[in-house]
């Protein structure tokens, strides 16, 4: 009999429950299926598709390694699993819960009453600190704490899967062709984002404790310092080649080790070390956040569609601005930061926190696209995209949760504090590039005899403001601290927070 491993988005052996559960219990079976209807939501792109890829890569390696390959197959669930039952000895299926997308969730639901018709074993396991069926959030920090000090399911070394000739019997109308390599070469663009696979997860937070991570808590939300200073493991852990516990084990691990060279050097040598350990905290509860966004959307997974509150239902048009959002999309608002932004976001997949909430805010409020518009367009474009936590983020930088402080960002004003000197700016919008800095942030501004000097022509070489700053960021305060108000009185904010609030903040703060 076969233990089939089913892979979601947990493309890694270590840390790995099911895995190590299904080996203990007899031959296994790993398994990952491409979906058709996951892979053509709109939420999927091709650069989603590549990271992917290159993590499945990896994934077969490791396995191959241990003495089996991964099974690709293609298809429906839980039809491929019902086809793979007629052809194969399946004695029960080994999986994590996931919390993805309104196509996940519908499809596990399917799976897991096909497994009770069928008779086979559905065992599911919780991925990391976020829990299913959840009572309450009261608690739930010393819950997740607790999760994440637990020990990592060591990667089992040796596997014995299927033999030839039950592999043989898997109907070919199910396999899934391994691409030969060409793909990854065919988009040369594709080479300027991200790569998958555990080699990849394991460098990067090799190099961000030990290397690149002393200045995150300074430099997180400058636009160009964050590329290196951030730990960019965003990535891998939406695809699972790495677990938040792996990653919080680590980081404690660095931090003790930190505080015990902090106590062996004189005090004048100090300052470097308790910075580090200072970043180190601050990445560690970003990891806690993770999870506490993701909860959000396990526990309530219509919120991917509808905000927090039906009181912010109508608040935004239903009918999509396509001027509006293309221009926002492709980098020309007339506004420079958000405009370096959308470009650089285009080439590289990511973009720092701080201006992800920008950008959200300015399509939210200054443009006044719905969150959901907007946030489709983010989630084609981050390699990271991962459903819990961006809807929610969405939500929040939009304003339709009720519970958080409204944020508007004004994007001048971000671009002065955090591109001081214009080096984002100028890199990805150069026909700016000559601009004095004074001038840069406020292109509309720059008289005609400066422009003529620098041969450049606002309105021309770059877009005016597609709306006016002043007035469209009035309006966006006005309507959503009404509705605000509103939630407030009808104790609509209360609802929310006691299903969703983090216990940690009061009802308000900004960012949880
Ligand atoms: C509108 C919007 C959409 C977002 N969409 C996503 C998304 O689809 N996928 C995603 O991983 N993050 C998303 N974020 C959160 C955050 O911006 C990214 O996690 C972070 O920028 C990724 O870079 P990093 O791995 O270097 O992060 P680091 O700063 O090094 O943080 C380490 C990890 O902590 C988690 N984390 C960090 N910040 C947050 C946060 N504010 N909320 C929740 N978890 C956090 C991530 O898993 C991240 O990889 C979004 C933020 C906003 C404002």
């Amino acid at each position: 009999m076969l233990q089939l491993v089913w892979f979601k988005r947990d493309l890694r052996v270590h840390d790995h429950g099911p895995l190590v559960a299904a080996a203990e219990a007899g031959r296994v079976l790993p398994v990952f299926v491409h979906e058709p209807e996951v892979q053509q939501a709109d939420d999927f792109s091709p650069r989603h598709a590549m990271f992917l890829r290159q993590s499945l890569d990896a994934l077969h390696t490791a396995l191959r390694e241990r003495g089996v390959g991964l099974l690709e197959l293609r298809g429906a669930l839980p039809e491929v699993f019902d086809a793979l039952c007629d052809a194969l000895p399946i004695a029960a299926i080994h999986a994590h819960e996931e919390t993805g997308n309104a196509i996940t969730y519908a499809r596990d639901r399917r799976v897991r009453a096909w497994a009770k018709r069928r008779g086979v074993p559905l065992h599911e396991r919780a991925g990391a600190g976020v829990v299913r069926r959840l009572a309450t959030r009261d608690g739930w920090h010393d819950r997740w704490v607790a999760t994440m000090r637990h020990p990592c399911a060591r990667a089992p070394e040796v596997l014995v899967g299927a033999t030839d000739d039950e592999l043989c019997r898997i109907p070919a109308s199910l396999r899934f062709a391994r691409p030969d390599g060409t793909h990854l070469v065919a988009n040369p663009r594709e080479h300027a984002r991200q790569a998958g696979g555990r080699e990849q997860a394991e460098s990067l937070l090799h190099s961000f404790l030990h290397e690149r991570g002393e200045d995150y808590r300074r430099a997180m939300s400058s636009p160009s310092e964050a590329e290196l200073a951030c730990s960019r493991l965003s990535a891998h852990l939406a695809y699972g080649t790495l677990s938040n516990r792996e990653a919080y084990q680590a980081a404690r691990t660095r931090v003790r080790e930190l505080r015990d060279s902090t106590a062996a050097v004189a005090p004048s040598a100090r300052t470097p070390l308790v910075r580090w350990q200072q970043s180190l905290v601050s990445f560690a509860s970003r990891l806690e956040w993770r999870d506490h966004f993701m909860q959000k959307l396990e526990d309530e997974p219509e919120l991917e569609h509808r905000p927090f509150s039906p009181l912010y239902d109508d608040v935004w048009p239903h009918e999509v601005d396509t001027m509006r959002l293309d221009a926002w999309r492709t980098g020309h608002t007339g506004f420079p930061l958000v405009d370096a932004c959308m470009r650089s976001l285009e080439a590289t997949g990511w973009l720092t926190f701080r201006m992800r909430a920008m950008v959200m805010s300015f399509a939210s409020h200054y443009l006044w696209l719905h969150w959901r518009h907007a946030g489709a367009v983010l989630a084609r474009a981050f390699v990271d995209y991962e459903p819990g936590i961006h809807w929610m983020q969405c939500q929040m930088q939009a304003g339709s949760t009720g519970i958080n402080t409204i944020r508007i960002y004004n994007p001048v004003k971000q671009a002065e504090e955090h591109d001081p000197d214009g080096t984002f700016v100028r890199r990805w919008v150069p026909e700016l590039a000559t601009l004095p800095t004074t001038d840069l942030y406020r292109p509309w501004d720059t008289p005609a005899m400066v422009q003529l000097m620098h041969g450049l022509h606002i309105g021309g070489d770059y877009s005016l403001p597609i709306v006016s700053p002043v007035s469209a960021h009035a309006q966006a305060r006005d309507a959503l601290h009404a509705v605000k108000q509103q939630a407030q009185r009808s104790g609509e904010s209360a609802r929310v927070w006691q299903r969703h609030g983090s216990r940690r903040t009061p009802l308000g703060t900004p960012n949880r």
